[in-house]
């Protein structure tokens, strides 16, 4: 009979761990039983049952066991190599490990051993390179245990090897395994082809064959799918039913009038967006809705359109944006668009003048204001509104959930648009962003051409200074993007403040060149942008302030310094930048690195400028936290789950969360008290799940 052992004991009292290894465990992220469950294997060994010496063929991975012979040390202590031979009667096999001195005490003469690698040929012997080693011990019998095997190899570190890992695991599974709660339940289970859980984890660590883990591992995935999607949905359903918005009223007319304030017409994937948003805003509960669309493809058209309809309701709207730069342009270009008309709209950054602050806010508390738009400034707590009720947020990827909030209750239940140019690919949108309606804008406004993409190799740079050269004496301009401001001893890397001089000395001598970038004082700033607006400057030499929403048509050459230092969505944002206007535009991504991965993904940004597939290729290679910056991925802390193979899972488990809620909305029946105590036990300090507790 096996004892059961609580998930939630310290690791530390496990048989073989200690307070050393404890503390080593908990660099893994393990301080439980529980967590030691799952702190599952990244891959596998294979393992085959021993062959005969003499049967061997060359190029096979096998096992072998047979006594040491001839066992040698050579060469330097830097470069040393251990050779012998193994004997077992049907003939004799070399062995060599390089760089393994640690090997040197434990093998000797007749020493019995199971040895598994790939089978070479060495002077006409067979032969072993660097094969996993195992030591039979004296008393035991080197077959007893000599079937085919499937070792797990473990997450470690330098101080905890995977091999401690798997004796570890071994002294606890089965009586860890004992208490392990089977909370999805029988129908689902069999529906979806899912072992139990317990069986999930007992083949994960220990199994019996090769074909066991990946079924293994989609059920624990698919376990923390499930739970994320219920807590997602209640949640949702629970921020749609408990407030109350004040809804906005349409009519014709002020569509007409909101229509005629725009310089262009809207696009068809303008419109869509546009009527989604005002079902939205006329129903009685607030709109939490997520605006997705490629770089350039007109969001803030979308955006005025719906603060004007809130404003043609006598309320308040609110626009946060990531810097003083978006938002002065933003303001400017709002402003422009209504000129001569009745609607009052205020900039309130961090730069603005105290009085003109004061001023700001008054008409804001009294009700006169309609349109504040602003930065980090807005989220003061003096920022107060008579009557705000629509919050809108551009580039939403800057800023966290716990400034969404907090501008959000500003009002009572306003309203809320998020926009981002990163596309959230499905998996995110599904998961991190859940709790949101989520409206995707995909075509670009017409007469759009695409911006040719190339990479200069550091011998092309020559080539490359010319082409922007010539195009800059033809009247167009350029951004001119370096990771640093200033050079760091730290970094090899070129910095704006240094090159600017030196490009004006050299390749750009002749032209207009600037600098800006985030550390400048902001009327600074200000002035630059205005410049390279009007056309005086020619080349902006800049740091990646001017990464999101920088609209500038004129300019049409995008480029980048040490590219390979860049995401691959952030290289697209900054592309995003030209190709606005008419004329061709292009993006230099010069980069000195060389073949290989960097290259590679530079690669993806020549082919394509899809922002959807390029999000979701940064999402493959430096998944979720890097795509959407580490602020809000709370929701995204899975072990198992992957977010880019599993989105079919993803999918079944959102089906089976909402067909689970809508049979039993509160989780309150008996099949289902194992699921609310797990979903609790883990989302209930994340998320809003009054509902179900
Ligand atoms: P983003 O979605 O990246 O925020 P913007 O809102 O800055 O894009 O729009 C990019 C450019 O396209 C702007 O210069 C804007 O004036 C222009 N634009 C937006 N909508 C249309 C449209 N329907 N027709 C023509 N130009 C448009
Ligand atoms: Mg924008």
């Amino acid at each position: 009979m096996t004892t059961c052992v609580a998930l939630e004991e310290s690791v530390q009292f496990v048989r073989g761990v200690g307070p050393k290894r404890a503390a080593d465990f908990a660099n893994l992220g393990v301080h439980t039983v529980g967590d030691l469950l799952e702190h599952l294997p990244f891959r596998y060994e294979l393992r085959p049952e021993s062959k005969p010496i003499g049967s061997l063929q060359l190029g096979e991975t096998a096992t072998i066991i047979g006594e040491l012979r001839n066992v040698r040390t050579r060469g330097s202590y830097s470069n040393q190599r251990i050779t012998a031979q193994v004997v077992d009667g049907t003939g004799r096999c070399n062995v060599q490990w390089f760089n393994s001195a640690y090997l040197v005490d434990m093998l000797h003469y007749g020493q019995v051993v199971r040895l598994t690698g790939k089978v070479d040929v060495w002077r006409d012997l067979a032969s072993l390179t660097n094969p996993q080693l195992t030591i039979v011990e004296e008393d035991k019998d080197p077959f007893a245990d000599d079937v085919d095997r499937c070792v797990p190899v473990y997450p470690a570190t330098a101080d905890l090897l995977s091999r401690d890992i798997r004796r570890i695991v071994g002294n606890i599974l089965e009586h860890a395994v004992e208490s392990v709660v089977e909370f999805v339940p029988e129908s689902i289970r069999d529906r979806r082809h899912l072992p139990p859980r317990r069986t999930a984890f007992l083949r994960c660590h220990q199994p019996t064959s090769p074909d066991d883990p990946p079924v293994a591992r989609r059920r624990l995935a698919y376990d923390e799918l499930l739970l994320c999607q219920l807590a997602v949905q209640i949640s949702r359903r629970a921020l749609k039913r408990n407030a109350q918005a004040d809804p906005i009223a349409l009519t014709d007319e002020i569509d007409q009038r909101i229509r005629r304030r725009l310089p262009f017409q809207l696009t068809n994937g303008q419109d869509k967006v546009i009527e989604e948003i005002c079902r939205d805003l006329c129903a009685p509960t607030p709109m939490n809705r997520l605006l997705q669309a490629d770089v350039g493809a007109g969001k803030t058209a979308v955006a005025i359109y719906a603060a004007l309809a809130t404003i043609a309701n006598r309320k308040q709207v609110t626009l946060l944006a990531p810097t003083e730069v978006l938002a002065s342009q933003h303001h400017a270009k709002i402003g422009h668009y209504l000129q001569g008309g009745r609607v009052r709209t205020e900039l309130l950054v961090g730069s603005t003048a105290k009085s003109k602050r004061a001023a700001t806010l008054r008409g804001l508390a009294a009700g006169e204001v309609d349109w504040l738009i602003g930065t980090h400034a807005l989220l003061e707590s003096e920022v107060d509104f008579a009557k705000l009720a629509l919050v809108i947020i551009d580039e939403q990827h800057k800023f966290g959930v716990a400034q969404r909030a907090s501008l959000r209750s500003k009002g009572r239940a306003p309203h809320t648009l998020v926009m981002t140019a990163t596309p959230i690919p499905r998996t995110l949108a599904m998961t991190a962003f859940g709790d949101l309606d989520v409206s995707t804008m995909r075509e670009r406004p017409p007469g759009r051409q695409p911006v040719e993409t190339r990479l200069v190799r550091p011998t092309q740079t020559g080539q490359a200074w010319s082409f922007v050269r010539s195009r800059l004496s033809q009247g167009e301009q350029a951004y001119i993007v370096y990771p640093l401001v200033e050079e760091s001893d730290a970094l090899p890397l070129k910095a704006a403040s240094v090159e600017v001089k030196r490009l004006s000395d050299t390749v750009l001598g002749g032209f207009e060149v600037a600098l800006l970038h985030g550390r400048m004082r902001p009327t600074e700033k200000a002035k630059v942008m205005e410049a390279f607006r009007s056309g005086r400057i020619h080349a902006l030499v800049s740091t990646t302030v001017i990464e999101v929403g920088v609209d500038v048509p004129d300019a049409t050459l995008m480029i980048i310094q040490h590219a390979e230092r860049y995401g691959l969505s952030q290289l697209h944002q900054l592309r995003g930048r030209v190709g606005r206007g008419a004329k061709n535009s292009y993006c230099l991504l010069f980069s000195d690195t060389g073949e290989g991965t960097a290259a590679e993904r530079l690669e993806v940004l020549c082919q394509t400028d899809d922002g959807f597939r390029i999000a979701e290729e940064d999402l493959r290679i430096r998944g979720p936290g890097e795509l959407l910056g580490t602020r809000q991925h709370g929701l995204l802390t899975f072990k198992v789950a992957d977010m880019v193979q599993d989105i079919e899972l993803l999918e079944l488990a959102r089906d089976d969360a909402a067909a689970i809620l809508a049979e039993d909305d509160t989780l309150c029946r008996s099949e289902h008290a194992a699921l609310r105590t797990e979903l609790l036990r883990k989302y209930e300090a994340k998320m809003q799940l009054a509902d179900v507790a």
